[in-house]
């Protein structure tokens, strides 16, 4: 008899990375006014990335950043470590501002794998880091021909190393049960996300960035951080509170904050891993219209993750990321579907955290000269990596800003200064969440049991209707 979610599955506490590592030693939260070069709000891989390549650029500058509970508590501690070099957006940036610009765009993501790796050596923050790529697998034939226009696409935009597998070479590398084919692409790592956020956030320390934790901040204006311990002034403030920031006064219907779930299984015994392969650890997904992604973790775990209930009425996010007993049984099914041999294997922990996904879903990078407020974020779920490179182009942004560099290629990218429009104000905004994930599901099941290698009218309906 399987075990579903049992007693034994911790749900929320923040995280399974959490969990594992201990949360970190509090850090002193702000105490009374003060003042700075440039105020960072929020302690996630943006907010901390940027404050380490602006200190690293300009030593003298006084940095202070601004987080509400503690670094890593939104999804950069609870995220699926996937460091790879997707970006949303960039097949509208490309209609907006051509291929090329796209392509930049792309190649600056392809580098930033690296340079999350290389920094990470650099700084001796051992995150278990493998640098094994991204396998995305298909399961039925509209995956399949998703999965083959996905693959041509990546070529174009000039993935020369990516490769096509059949059946039988994607089960070389994982054996997922009926998977008909595979793209992998080296461009990704796996990842464990808190010993990275504390990692970073304790390099950044080193450095000499001030960090204050327990410190929301109620109000961001310019030159001016708000928060009940006192406000911190500073020539530039930038907002890094990604899928938390509908909460800020005045942006509610900024980025709607979108749920993500993962659950972890046991320690997974050799002779299970023998009938499953991932010798590689290459990060793990698929093309379904609600995908999943997984990783095998460095003590040999599986952690997978897919929509759970995707969006709260009210733009509300968690407190402490529980997540619903019918997200954990979901979940799970997938699991044991990819992998029967895991039927009776116990899943420890189960969690959830939200992402920001703006109306266009294109990430952005902005600095409005006129007030000195910066911002990045909108990553739809593919932030791990992206933060680095937004944070780098922030660096960039204010340096240019206050006359100590000029523009550089990060600058020129076309997902920099991008303006969108607010969502729709509730309850249409839940309704049409709902609705399109009730539609992407759908269009799961029904491809699930179709013979043609067409892609869902429903799923198709649902990306114009959401404005995909
Ligand atoms: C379950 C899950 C799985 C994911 N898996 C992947 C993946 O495998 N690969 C990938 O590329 N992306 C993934 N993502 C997305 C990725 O984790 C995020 O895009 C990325 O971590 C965003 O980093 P951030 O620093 O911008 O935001 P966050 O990590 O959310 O950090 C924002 C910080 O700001 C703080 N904050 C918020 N409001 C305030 C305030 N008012 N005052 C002070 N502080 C504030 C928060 O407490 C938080 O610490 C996943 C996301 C989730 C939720």
């Amino acid at each position: 008899m399987t075990q579903p979610h049992t007693a034994r599955t911790v749900n929320g506490s923040v995280s399974h990375w959490f969990a594992q590592e201990g949360l970190p030693e509090p850090r002193e939260p702000l105490a009374g006014d003060a003042s700075a070069d440039v105020c960072i709000v929020g302690g996630g891989y943006t907010g901390l990335w940027t404050a380490y390549y602006l200190k690293k650029a300009v030593p003298f500058l006084r940095i202070t950043v601004l987080e509400q509970k503690f670094c890593g508590y939104g999804a950069s501690g609870r995220n699926g470590g996937w460091l790879y070099n997707g970006i949303a957006g960039r097949d509208r940036y490309a209609k907006k501002h051509g291929h090329e610009a796209a392509a930049r765009l792309q190649q600056a993501m392809n580098d930033t794998v690296g340079e999350v790796v290389r920094v990470a050596a650099d700084e001796g923050i051992d995150a278990d880091i493998h640098h094994g790529g991204v396998l995305e697998v298909a399961c039925t034939p509209a995956q399949l021909a998703r999965l083959k226009a996905f693959h041509e696409a990546e070529v174009a935009y000039g993935e020369k190393e990516r490769l096509l597998f059949g059946a039988r070479d994607t089960a070389a590398r994982i054996r997922v049960a009926g998977a008909v084919g595979g793209t992998w692409t080296p461009h990704g790592a796996r990842l464990h996300p808190a010993k990275l956020v504390t990692g970073l956030a304790a390099a950044v320390e080193a450095l000499g960035v001030t960090i204050h934790e327990s410190t929301p901040v109620t109000e961001i204006k310019p030159k001016h951080a708000v928060t009940p311990y006192g406000t911190v002034r500073a020539p530039y403030v930038l907002r890094c509170t990604e899928g938390f920031t509908a909460a800020l006064k005045g942006l509610r219907r900024e980025w709607l904050p979108m749920n993500s779930s993962m659950i972890v299984t046991e320690p997974i015994a050799p002779e299970l891993w023998e009938s499953i392969g991932w010798e590689g650890r290459e990060t793990l997904g698929d093309m379904a219209h609600a995908y999943m992604y997984a990783q095998r973790t460095a003590d040999d775990r599986i952690a997978l993750g897919g929509r759970g209930v995707p969006y709260r009425f009210g733009s509300r996010t968690d407190n402490d990321g529980r997540t619903q007993a019918a997200t954990i049984d979901a979940l799970r099914e997938i699991l044991v579907r990819f992998f029967p041999a895991l039927a009776r294997t116990g899943i420890d922990h189960a969690w959830s955290g939200v992402l920001g996904v703006p109306r266009d879903w294109c990430a952005t990078v902005t600095l409005d000269r006129s007030t000195g407020l910066g911002w990045a974020g909108g990553y739809v779920g593919s932030g791990v990596a992206t933060a680095n490179l937004a944070a780098r182009t922030l660096r960039d942004l204010v340096q240019q800003d206050s006359g100590q560099g000029t523009a550089t290629p990060l600058t020129e990218l076309p997902w920099v200064n991008h303006k969108v429009r607010k969502w729709e104000p509730e309850p249409l905004r839940w309704l049409g969440v709902q609705g399109m994930y009730a539609a992407y599901r759908t269009a799961d099941r029904r491809e699930a049991t179709s013979a043609t290698g067409t892609t869902d009218p429903i799923a198709t309906w649902a990306d114009r209707v959401s404005g995909r």
